[in-house]
Parts: structure tokens; C-alpha cells; sequence
């Protein structure tokens, strides 16, 4: 039986590496031209058949084992973010602006041990692993999709078919030795939505003469906060968040527009279609009444991660006989955050999990997406290890 926290041990200092080298030099989503270059000379230097340009910047290395078997595709992404580092740490990024502040410099770096173990262990394996680099999971970044999209558009999914995906985050909001493995929704879906509140504009001191956007669009913000509170089950969960407002140009005048924006973030999709009604309603309803034309504009950003049960299960007991000592949390509704890997797990059954990876005493606990983010390097042999096993768990079928 392979020791594959042993292993993943003994590769610490290529991971660390690694990781600390596409920190330095982090790339924002489409751009990992670097990064994805280095990934896929690694792949190819360990014998994996290297496909480049899979989704613009996405890479894709298949391992074979050495006897046949289902199709296991592992995603690991790339990108940085548009965030001024602050950390400090002698490995800070170089790129001005840019900044790996949600963890994907060790995804990478993990996706690579991850490959080195397993290539070791060809002749014992029964399929095909096919290791996924993806681009851009933090938006879409000026292209009409995101990354995990652009992959499946591309084929990533075929070729051989895909029978199972697992992918993986470094998880800031719980110490190292925290493993998060739960069957059904873990991520919420996201939607993201813009408001157009038309009236007519005029002098500041004559709004009988005017039809007034900017009370109009307050309202309609009013109006939206009942509808998690209101409308959505107590025990379910939704958030409607207006995060941007703009109208007007000068203290005397009226404007003619007001123009609101946000997102919407929900599980279940009968929720959602109520969340979505809802929206339009009340939007719609109220600025009429006061006298606007409104145009609405929801757009999907992603669904829901959705974990198949029995390919969690199966993760569950992999975390369980590889990490006795961690706490391995099973309950679903992670996060309300979003993630673009629900694409892929609507197409194919997947197990999406989460990997604990602060340390207080370390002051790593930072949350994801802050400019002092960072995680303890420890969580990135345990990620591996995991990752390695439970790939293994899953081409057995056990
Ligand atoms: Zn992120
Ligand atoms: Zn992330």
C-alpha cells in the first residue's frame, strides 16, 4: 500500500518551491502564460502527454495507468487576483497589482506533487488520470466565460471521457488538519445582476417637474433586502447583495438615470427561481410606481457545487484512513462563495473539497481574497497526500 503522506512529505521542498515561485510571479486569469509554461514542463518531464492551450491558458497532462480503467479528472487552477500584496513574506509578489491571494499558487504546486507521486506509481494504477491546470476561476476576465467553461468548450471533458472530477481549496477559515469532504451542495451559485432606474431628470429645487431615478433606485434596494428575509425559507439559505450605485453629476441637478448592481447567491435551484422572480417583481414593480423604466439584467455566473454522494463518500473515507488525526467535516452549505468547478460537476459526477490551512499562532489566517492572505505550507502536504489517494480510492472504484 502507498504511504502517500510519506510521500507527499518527501516531496515537501519541490511543493514549497513551487508554490513559492508562481507566488512571485502570480498572472491574472487567461494570462498564466508562465505559469501554465511551467506547469506543462513539468508534466512532460515526468512522461505525461501534454496538451497546451486548452481553454486559452489551461494545460492538461493525462497519465496512464498500466492497465485500463475509468477517466479521473483533477483540477487544480492557476490564476492570481488584481490585489496589491501586503504580506510581507520574502516570496511577495513581483507583479505590481497582481497577487496568488486566494491559494491557487498552491493548488498548482500541489497539482504538480500530485503528478510526480502517482507518475511513480503508473504500473499499480487501473484508468487514466487526467490532470487539469485551469485559467481564470475568479471571473472572466474580458472573455464571454470563465476558465472551467473554456476547458469543457475545448473538450477537457472528452477524449477520453471523463467518468469522475475532484478538485480541491486550501481552506483559510479553518486550521491545518481541518479536512471539509460533504455529499450535495458545498458552494452556492452566483448570479450577477445590473438594474437600469430611468426618470426623468431636472433642477435640484423643482422635483415636482422631474420623475427622480435616484429615489426610486433607493427603494427598489429597499425593497430587495425582503427578499431573503421575506420570501426565502428561514432554513434556507440566499444572499441579494447590491454592491454598486451610481447616479448624478452635481448637487442641483436631478439625473435622468440611476444605475444599480450586484449579486445574487443561492443553492437550491427552487430557491433560486423564487430569489429570480422575486427580484424582477420587486425591481420592476417599484420603480413603475414611482414613475422609472427599469431594465434588468441577471446573468449567470455559476451554479451551484453540487457533490455527487457517492464519489464524496468515497473521499470521506479516503480523508478518514489517510489523516486519522485531522477533523474531518462532512456537513454540506460550505460557503456562500461561488466556484467555477460546478460546471464540470454538473456534466460529471465530482467531490469538490476543502483543505484547512490556517495557523493563528502564525498569524497565516488572513481570510481568502485579503491583500495579507496566506496559508501554512503544511496544509499543502496534506492536500497532496489527499488528492494522490483519493484519485487512487477513485480509479478503484473502492
Ligand atoms: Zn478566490
Ligand atoms: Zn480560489
Amino acid at each position: 500500500m502507498i504511504d502517500f503522506i510519506e510521500e507527499a512529505r518527501a516531496l515537501f521542498p519541490y511543493t514549497q518551491s513551487m508554490r513559492r515561485d508562481f507566488h512571485i510571479h502570480p498572472e491574472l486569469g487567461f494570462h498564466e502564460v508562465r505559469t501554465g509554461g511551467i506547469v506543462a514542463k513539468e508534466l512532460e518531464a515526468l512522461g505525461l502527454e501534454v496538451t497546451k492551450g486548452v481553454g486559452k491558458t489551461g494545460v492538461v497532462g493525462l497519465l496512464e495507468g498500466s492497465r485500463p480503467g475509468p477517466t479521473i479528472l483533477l483540477r487544480f487552477d492557476m490564476d492570481a487576483l488584481p490585489i496589491v500584496e501586503e504580506t510581507g513574506a520574502k516570496y511577495a509578489s513581483q507583479n505590481q497589482g497582481v497577487m496568488h491571494a486566494c491559494g491557487h499558487d498552491g493548488h498548482t504546486a500541489m497539482g504538480l506533487t500530485v503528478a510526480k507521486i502517482l507518475q511513480a506509481h503508473r504500473a499499480e494504477l487501473s484508468g487514466t488520470l487526467k490532470f487539469c491546470f485551469q485559467p481564470s476561476e475568479e471571473g472572466f476576465n474580458g472573455e464571454q466565460v470563465g476558465g472551467n467553461e473554456m476547458m469543457i468548450r475545448d473538450g477537457v471533458l472528452e477524449g477520453p471521457k471523463v467518468d469522475r472530477t475532484l478538485a480541491m481549496h486550501l481552506w483559510n477559515e479553518r486550521p491545518v488538519g481541518w479536512i471539509g469532504v460533504a455529499k450535495g451542495p458545498v458552494m452556492a451559485g452566483a448570479e450577477q445582476f445590473t438594474i437600469k432606474v430611468t426618470g426623468q431628470g431636472g433642477h435640484g429645487a423643482a422635483p415636482h417637474l422631474t420623475i427622480d431615478p435616484i429615489v426610486a433606485a433607493a427603494q427598489i434596494i429597499t425593497a430587495l433586502q425582503t427578499i431573503p428575509s421575506r420570501n426565502v425559507a428561514p432554513l434556507q439559505s440566499a444572499v441579494v447583495s447590491v454592491t454598486t450605485v451610481h447616479s448624478g453629476t452635481a448637487f442641483n441637478v436631478i439625473p435622468q438615470e440611476a444605475e444599480l448592481g450586484g449579486t445574487i447567491r443561492t443553492f437550491d435551484p427552487a430557491v433560486r427561481e423564487t430569489v429570480l422572480e422575486r427580484f424582477e417583481q420587486l425591481a420592476r414593480g417599484v420603480g413603475t410606481a414611482l414613475g422609472c423604466q427599469v431594465e434588468i439584467d441577471i446573468k449567470r455566473v455559476t451554479p451551484a457545487v453540487i457533490n455527487a454522494e457517492a464519489v464524496s463518500e468515497r473521499v470521506q473515507e479516503t480523508a478518514r484512513r489517510l489523516l486519522p488525526d485531522s477533523t474531518v467535516e462532512t456537513a454540506p452549505y460550505m460557503t456562500m462563495g461561488a466556484e467555477d468547478m460546478a460546471f464540470m460537476q454538473e456534466k460529471v459526477p465530482g467531490c469538490y473539497f476543502f483543505i484547512g490551512s490556517n495557523n493563528k499562532e502564525k498569524h497565516l489566517d488572513y481570510g481568502h481574497h485579503h491583500p495579507k492572505f496566506d496559508f501554512d505550507e503544511e496544509a499543502l502536504v496534506r492536500g497532496a497526500a489527499l488528492m494522490a489517494a483519493a484519485a487512487v480510492d477513485a480509479l478503484q472504484g473502492k
